[in-house]
């Protein structure tokens, strides 16, 4: 079970494909497992206590005999190694987020435990591979680590990455992710992060571009390229001359996405500062890189931003902003803003949402502040003074989303009033639904804006297949969809030039160009 982010996605990726090329059947029915493997998330309290519940319900039902072995694995295993028995007796083995390579062991293992067994050889505590970082991992694996650093800014890192070819992907066959880097070098107030993945960690570039090219070979289409903070590739192992670091990388990734017959790279995590004019410039002029950037800016406050020590200004944030849309055309910007952290006053927060209001983001979440053991802003939140409570937070979370809604929903009718066109890939089979209005068509066939009456919509009793999909704007699983309205059943991984004709919400409803086009030359010749 891969619980948390994208990054947690992959190692789960990794794990289940280390497993299967060692020979072990994957099942995706809990009910024929023998061995259920959690890859917690320890982000947040919310997310350990997800990650609890999943851990427990997995050793109740082996308790009841429905299973043989729970294996732990991840960052709660990472942040929490010391409590987490305490909090899941029997657990029969934890694997820490540096070495998911013995996950075979870890399965295999020497059989199912009690809650409370003592064996020998290994004590009362579960059989676990728990690495300090990544230098102790690399060393454990004799890898050379002389006159390198896990600094991670320093040009003389490890260059110690976890492999993440043959993996055996949970995404869709014509997406996934890439991972670009482990762990941050940057030091956010309230992030568990790098204490946890430790610092910065980036694969070099040839390998990067070699798993690029083997998940288009496999019928990718689409790679979002992740890591903790994607702009600053390359920096922590001396990939960053002109030429080279995102930029560089983006332009290898490019041409591997051209020599495939097309791909859209789509460029998520990148952190504002060290965006370079010349990552702006490549992300402008590569055809495979998709004009969407996801960049979580946290606040627009410089007191919350110094407070958050993010080293970056208001004034550098909208100038950057203002830069990327005026250079890139079309360009959609999603963020992440967090709401009551420690000190953020009410004139902080009506900034945040005037600026909210003022650019418009293309696609925007807000996160309640959550106070995290061991991080400088878990110290400023037990002031009393700085500590914003729960019902503010609620309340400045629900304004911000408010007047994002506002925005997304005028976007998207807009979009669908002026009949925009746009390459949609298909993500879901299509569903038949007979008898369904035709998004574009009232009752009576009238038509709306953007739309082309074909005279065979639902009025005459046809049935349209629709399919789930994206636009370029809309990333995978964050972001909003397309619904595709067609005649002919559509597959996942087909890219379809799509008339926009209505809008649900945030989400934008389509019509395959071909189709309408088909009909208006018709209605033309006769
Ligand atoms: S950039 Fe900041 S919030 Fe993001 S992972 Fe690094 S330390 Fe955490």
């Amino acid at each position: 079970m891969s619980l948390g982010c994208p990054k947690n996605l992959v190692d789960s990726e990794a794990m289940l494909g280390s497993l299967a090329g060692e020979g072990f059947e994957l099942v995706s029915d809990h009910d024929e497992a023998d061995a259920v493997i959690v890859n917690t998330c320890g982000f947040i309290e919310a997310s350990k206590e997800e990650s609890l519940e999943v851990i427990n319900e997995a050793i109740e039902r082996k308790e009841k005999g429905d299973l043989k072995r729970v294996i732990v694995a991840g960052c709660l295993v990472q942040r929490h190694r010391a409590k987490l028995l305490d909090w899941a007796p029997g657990i029969d083995a934890m694997i820490g987020v540096f070495d998911r390579d013995h996950i075979a062991d870890a399965v295999l293992g020497p059989g199912p435990r009690k809650v409370g067994e003592t064996r020998e050889g290994s004590g009362p505590q579960a059989p676990y591979w728990i690495a300090a970082n990544a230098l102790v991992a690399a060393r454990d694996r004799n890898l050379k680590t002389v006159g390198l650093t896990v600094k991670g800014d320093d040009g003389k890192g490890l260059g110690y990455y976890e492999d993440d070819s043959k993996r055996f992907r949970l995404t869709p066959r014509h997406w996934a992710y890439l991972r670009m880097s482990e762990g941050c070098n940057q030091n956010c107030a309230f992030c568990t992060i790098p204490s946890i993945r430790g610092k910065m960690r980036s694969k070099p570039p040839e390998v990067l571009v070699r798993e690029a090219r083997e998940l288009l070979a496999e019928g990718c289409f689409e790679l979002s390229l992740i890591g903790e903070d994607t702009t600053s590739y390359g920096r922590d192992i001396g990939y960053d001359g002109e030429g080279e670091g995102l930029a560089g990388v983006l332009r290898s990734l490019n041409d591997a996405g051209a020599n495939s017959g097309g791909a859209w790279l789509r460029l998520m995590y990148a952190y504002p500062t060290r965006f370079t004019d010349e990552i702006i410039d490549a992300i402008a002029e590569l055809d495979n890189v998709v004009k969407y950037v996801d960049m979580p800016l946290q606040h627009m406050s410089d007191r919350m931003l110094s407070a958050m020590k993010r080293n970056v200004t208001r004034k550098q944030q909208e100038e950057l902003l203002y830069k990327l849309r005026e250079r890139i055309p079309g360009l959609a910007i999603r963020t992440t803003f967090i709401t009551g952290f420690p000190g953020e006053t009410q004139e902080d927060h009506a900034g945040l949402l005037e600026f909210i209001e003022e650019f418009q983001f293309d696609m925007m979440g807000v996160f309640k502040f959550s106070s995290e053991d061991n991080t400088p802003a878990a110290a400023m939140d037990e002031d009393e003074g700085m500590h914003v409570p729960n019902e503010v937070k609620v309340e400045r979370e629900a304004e911000l989303m408010l007047a994002q809604q506002e925005i997304a929903f005028e976007n998207a009718a807009y979009l669908a009033e002026q009949g925009a066109e746009f390459d949609v890939l298909i993500d879901a089979p299509g569903s038949e639904d007979k008898g369904a209005s035709c998004a574009g068509e009232d009752a009576g066939g009238v038509r709306r804006a953007g739309t082309v009456s074909d005279g065979a919509g639902a009025s005459s009793g046809g049935a349209w297949v629709i399919s789930g999909g994206r636009c370029y704007h809309q990333a995978p699983e964050i972001d909003s969809v397309t619904y595709v309205q067609a005649r002919e059943r559509l597959s996942p991984g087909e890219l379809v030039r799509c008339t926009i004709v209505d809008a649900d919400g945030y989400d934008l409803i389509a019509r395959p160009s071909a189709e309408l086009e088909k009909r208006t030359s018709l209605t033309i010749l006769h």
